[in-house]
């Protein structure tokens, strides 16, 4: 079979880029597994041309629909088995989830936003784990990804404090911390201090699509990178299928992937190409992913078969939750800046945390005939408020293209997120729990009537942030309960104090398994209500600081 290696990482997100950089450094042999490809800076899919066919097809509409304009290498938008994608969409009766797949696993594709959560976000979780224990990880994870708040004036960013000051609210509104290279105004390139090249942001606000500048500090750009030049192997395309205990370690089955059109044929699931060895195995694959390879090993593959039967419970999909601001009195121009660059922290008083997010004029160019169609709805509405305030027949407005444009300057998406309810032991037994099906497949049975209460105070924040902008909030009613998605998919493998509380103990020990570790998040016992990288990234630095020694 080959080298035994010190470590093997499955992933490379937030937590397997921790682990293998820290295994690294202490001078361990290590191998990450990574299913996604590398994405170099002119790699990610992008709409065929930039100045649109304006009314043509829109954008990966669709699972296994690829877009691939001419000139770029990359690949498509959606990940499959035969077609590795940028993003995986992931649908389950209730849930959606969508999560990233390449070198550097959710960095890719995330807004950027580093973090630290409020003392009561770890409320419930296993002793040492607070917020003052992992305050020298977050500090360790700072240092690496050095996010900084945006140092540029946006109207977006006006426009979300003066709303919130129209609702007494703007005490609560802050510039988060954003893992992006700003540079000093100019297209100053510089080699960061992991030598790695980096362009300035320009903000174009595709940062959730891939950064075509390098300019998002990214995990490919930092720990990974100071990981590969300590020798650590990275191989991407490479999807673990199995694992087994073996000896005093572990083996690792895979599947190589194909980069290349037409796509790979893959071996049947189950009969991976090949295996790796290793002494101790770090499992890092992201909630859903690392969860479906212990169910597989507990379940179906009988490999681990003494693993906690907590395992698959206490999913959360962190509260997510949007909505869309049509026709605001304050102009936003949502299409300059990052992805996202003001948030508001209802942490304590509401237990939900709120991002204003951008509108990326590379991408709307192409939505251009659903831009007219809003635009028609808005001055149909606008008409007839008018006609009900005023009593007079106003003429019907104009809707043609300066209409539009100027329409795309007064709309506004937002993003929150809360701490639900992830665990089905509260009395209410509500939450998430991941399991096989009959055909061995991953489900997710997702109820969330024990997020009811989060949940209005959400609509009702959103409404009244509506009035603030004086324009029209959508906010999800009640097919959320038959629709809701998200991007935080956290849990599965909670940490607890013993096997019928955890699937892991507060170390990211395996329960039941020697040197076998899971550093994702799918280590949460439940959802934190913020954005959770950072706090992803530092409880894999704590885990790894505790193993192998
Ligand atoms: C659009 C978007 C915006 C977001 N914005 C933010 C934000 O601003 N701030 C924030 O904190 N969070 C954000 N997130 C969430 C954040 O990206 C995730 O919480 C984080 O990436 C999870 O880290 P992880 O290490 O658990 O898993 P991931 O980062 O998902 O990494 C898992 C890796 O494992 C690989 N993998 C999976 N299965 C296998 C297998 N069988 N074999 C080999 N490799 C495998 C995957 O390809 C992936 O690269 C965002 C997410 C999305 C999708
Ligand atoms: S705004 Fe554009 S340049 Fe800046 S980080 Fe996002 S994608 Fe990169």
């Amino acid at each position: 079979m080959g080298k035994t290696y010190d470590a093997i990482v499955v992933g490379s997100g937030f937590g397997g880029a921790v682990a293998a950089c820290r295994l690294a450094e202490r001078g361990r042999s290590v191998l990450l597994l990574e299913r996604g490809r590398r994405w170099g800076r002119q790699d990610f899919p992008r709409p065929p041309t930039r100045q649109a066919s304006l009314d043509s097809a829109p954008f990966g509409s669709a699972q296994g629909k690829q877009d691939k304009p001419a000139g770029r290498p990359g690949g498509g938008w959606w990940w499959s088995e035969r077609e590795p994608g940028l993003f995986e969409f992931r649908r389950f009766p209730g849930m959606s989830v969508v999560v990233a797949a390449g070198v550097g696993g959710g960095s890719l594709v995330y807004t950027n936003v580093q973090k630290v959560p409020p003392a009561a976000a770890f409320q419930g979780w296993p002793a040492p784990i607070t917020l003052d224990y992992l305050r020298p990880y977050y500090e360790r994870v700072r240092e690496m990804l050095e996010p900084t708040a945006i140092p540029h004036d946006l109207q977006r960013l006006r426009a979300f404090q003066a709303a919130h000051a129209a609702i007494g609210k703007a005490d609560r509104v802050e510039r988060p911390l954003l893992a992006i290279y700003w540079g000093q105004g100019g297209e100053e390139e510089r080699l960061n201090r992991f030598g790695a090249r980096q362009l300035p942001c320009n903000l174009c606000g595709i940062c959730a699509f891939g950064c075509d500048r390098h300019s998002k500090n990214t995990l490919d750009l930092n720990y990974l990178k100071r990981a590969e030049d300590l020798g650590a192997q990275v191989r991407p395309l490479c999807q673990v299928t199995r694992i087994e205990p073996r000896g005093d370690g572990y083996e690792v089955f895979f599947s190589r992937l194909s980069a290349s059109l037409p796509p790979a044929s893959l071996p049947p699931q189950g009969q991976a190409e090949e295996k790796v060895a290793a002494r101790s195995l770090y499992l890092a694959a992201g909630s859903l992913g690392t969860t479906e390879l212990l169910l597989r090993a507990r379940d179906s593959d009988r490999t681990l078969p003494k693993l906690s039967p907590r395992l698959g419970q206490g999913w959360s999909p962190n509260g997510d939750f949007f909505g869309a601001l049509l026709d605001s009195r304050i102009p936003l121009q949502p299409t300059v800046g990052p992805s996202v660059a003001a948030g508001y922290d209802a942490t304590d008083s509401g237990g939900f945390y709120v991002l204003e997010g951008a509108i990326p004029a590379a991408l709307v160019a192409r939505r251009r005939r659903a831009l007219r169609i809003l635009n028609r709805i808005v001055s149909l509405l606008r008409f007839s408020w008018a006609r009900r305030a005023a009593g007079v027949e106003p003429s019907l407005p104009a809707c043609g293209d300066a209409e539009t444009e100027e329409l795309l300057r007064y709309l506004g998406v937002f993003f929150l997120m809360g701490r639900d309810a992830s665990d089905r032991s509260t009395p209410l037994g509500t939450g998430g729990r991941l399991q096989l099906d009959g055909r061995g497949a991953l489900d997710l049975d997702w109820d969330p009537r024990g997020s009811e209460l989060l949940l209005s105070r959400m609509r009702r924040y959103l409404r009244e942030l509506g009035r603030g902008y004086g324009g029209w909030m959508l906010v999800p009613q009640g097919w959320w309960k038959k629709g809701f998605s998200t991007v935080h998919p956290l849990g599965g493998c909670g940490m607890g104090r013993e096997s019928s509380e955890g699937v892991c103990d507060p170390f990211g020990r395996v329960f039941g398994y020697q040197n076998l570790f899971v550093c994702d998040g799918s280590l949460f016992p439940s959802g934190i209500g913020v954005p959770p990288s950072m706090t992803i990234a530092a409880l894999a630095e704590h885990v790894v600081a505790h193993s192998d020694r």
